[in-house]
């Protein structure tokens, strides 16, 4: 081991906890080095932080929400001082660029401390006194959590379901991905080092951690984040004890290109175009599929074409030239390859775009350069199935409604995007079936913590961020004392 090789431990309990076998994350981009070492977590290991975690439920749920906002705000202060090293890491292991990596811990600052001064408020009792009588609504804390990110945004998708269920009283036990595991695991130790022992419980490892995590009785509730297929398994795991689940699937976001748009507004041009090819492209909610009138396609190909050659630059992640680094891992570069060739075997046309700056580690590492996929059919993978990587299908169509048609022509319904003038833009957007639809910007861009983020369709059940994101971890209480409590219409 180097010593410049990261070991990141489990959290249980309180204390960090060790395991023989572990992860090992190299670099992708350049795999033969070694970034670091994750636990390799049991089923049994599994079942000890489960346990540890009901153990805190009655002494965390019964603790003043004061106490736990107080907590939560000194878990961001102390992540927000740990930024620069942790954001280092995870572009190392994740292989996104570096000040993707910073935004993606702002965005988890953000998130943590809107949760923080939004509890009281949404977490309160209602109380309704009428000629009925008395109702009072109270908002019960639901237990044990589980909660299973992505190696996308491992941090950002990991603190959505952190803050809010241990804000409402409930403590939790967190597995990242073993795909990303270092960086969200030191994110995730210093916010559990300000909770009483057992609240936080943090443990890696691969499938069988996820399913003890989806299957054993003492969960109440299950927060996942992750591909459609994994989802569905947790949904059927669910299912023998009832638990609750938010599930934030995958997506296959349309972009809606409207006559009235100017393919010379370099600005708007530039937005989709970093939203597109911004960490490779692995992101849930980006534009996958780009839809333009037929009329305006050839300008707009050419427009989109130069704005992408002027703005992509692939290459190092740590380097703060670069905006799109390698793809994560090997099985994800050669699915987009994949994807890419059976379109060009259909009749596309690929164009390759942005500029590589580092050649050396393109060629040793896990990079793609970014491709724009020319005359794709609806029905082709490259525009059927979420490719999470740097390549988008542009295709043509004759009007508005055929536009809205081939949107909403998927199995998906996570975010979307309209670009054009914004009163027509709302128009076409209120018609997409999709939990988001951005106007004249798409993906983390567009992306607001105060309000609710999530699916519809396969993309997902349940919303996170915003006061729903809270909501999501209580349950509602009605106390009920009605004035007249009989039956009027039972006879004596
Ligand atoms: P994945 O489904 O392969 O893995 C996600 C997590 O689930 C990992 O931690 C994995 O170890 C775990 N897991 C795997 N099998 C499991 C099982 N049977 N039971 C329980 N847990 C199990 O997804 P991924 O490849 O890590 O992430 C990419 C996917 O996530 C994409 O489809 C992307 O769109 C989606 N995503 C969605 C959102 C959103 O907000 N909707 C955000 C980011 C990523």
């Amino acid at each position: 081991m180097s010593a410049k090789e990261i070991v990141v431990d489990a959290y249980i309990n309180g204390e960090d906890f060790q395991t023989e076998e572990k992860i090992t994350r190299e670099n992708p981009s350049k795999p033969d080095e070694i970034v670091g070492y994750a636990p390799l977590n049991t089923r049994e290991d599994t079942v000890r932080a489960i346990d540890a975690a009901d153990a805190a439920f009655e002494g965390w749920s019964a603790t003043p929400v004061e106490e736990r906002i107080n907590r939560m705000k000194r878990a961001v202060q102390k992540l927000k001082e740990a930024t620069p090293e942790i954001a280092e890491l995870l572009a190392r292991e994740h292989g996104k660029p570096i000040y993707d990596a910073e935004g993606e811990i702002a965005v988890s600052l953000a998130w943590m401390e809107r949760a923080a001064d939004r509890a009281v408020d949404v977490l309160k009792d209602e109380v309704n006194e009428d000629e009925n009588g008395r109702t009072i609504t109270q908002y019960d804390p639901l237990g044990v959590v589980s909660a299973i990110s992505p190696w996308n945004y491992p941090i950002s998708l990991s603190t959505i379901k952190i803050a809010p269920a241990i804000l409402a009283g409930n403590p939790i036990v967190i597995k990242p991905s073993p795909l990303a595991p270092l960086a969200v695991s030191k994110a995730i130790k210093i916010i559990a080092e300000e909770f009483p022992a057992g609240v936080v419980n943090l443990v890696n490892g691969e499938a069988e951690v996820g399913i003890e995590l989806t299957s054993n009785p003492k969960i109440q509730k299950i927060a996942f984040t992750g591909g459609t297929e994994t989802g569905k398994k947790i949904m059927k795991s669910a299912a023998d004890t009832i638990k609750k689940i938010t599930l934030e699937l995958g997506g296959n976001d349309p972009a809606i290109i409207l006559p009235d748009f100017d393919v010379n507004d370099e600005a708007a041009m530039r937005r989709l175009v970093i939203s597109n090819f911004l960490t490779a492209g692995e992101i849930c909610m980006i534009a996958k599929r780009i839809y333009v009138p037929r009329s305006m396609h050839d300008s707009f190909v050419e427009k989109y074409i130069e704005a992408a050659n002027k703005w992509i630059r692939i290459g190092d992640p740590l380097d703060r030239e670069v905006t799109t680094g390698p793809i994560n891992n090997k099985a994800q570069k050669e699915y987009v390859e994949e994807l890419v060739e059976d379109a060009q075997k259909n009749g596309a046309e690929v164009r390759k775009v942005g500029r590589i700056l580092h050649e050396d580690l393109f060629d040793q590492g896990y990079y793609l350069q970014p491709t724009v996929v020319l005359g794709a059919n609806q029905q082709d993978r490259i525009v059927e199935e979420e490719q999470f990587g740097p390549t988008v299908p542009i295709i043509p169509y004759e009007d508005e409604k055929e536009a809205i048609e081939l949107a909403n022509d998927s199995i998906f319904g996570l975010t979307s995007s309209v670009w054009g003038e914004e009163e027509h833009a709302i128009k076409v957007a209120r018609q997409i079936e999709a939990g988001t639809t951005m106007i004249n910007t798409a993906a983390v861009q567009g992306l607001d913590v105060r309000y609710a983020f999530g699916g519809v369709k396969q993309s997902g059940i349940g919303r996170e961020y915003g006061d729903d994101g809270l909501r999501a971890y209580v349950s509602k209480h009605i106390i009920n004392a009605p004035l007249n409590k009989d039956l009027e219409y039972i006879p004596e």
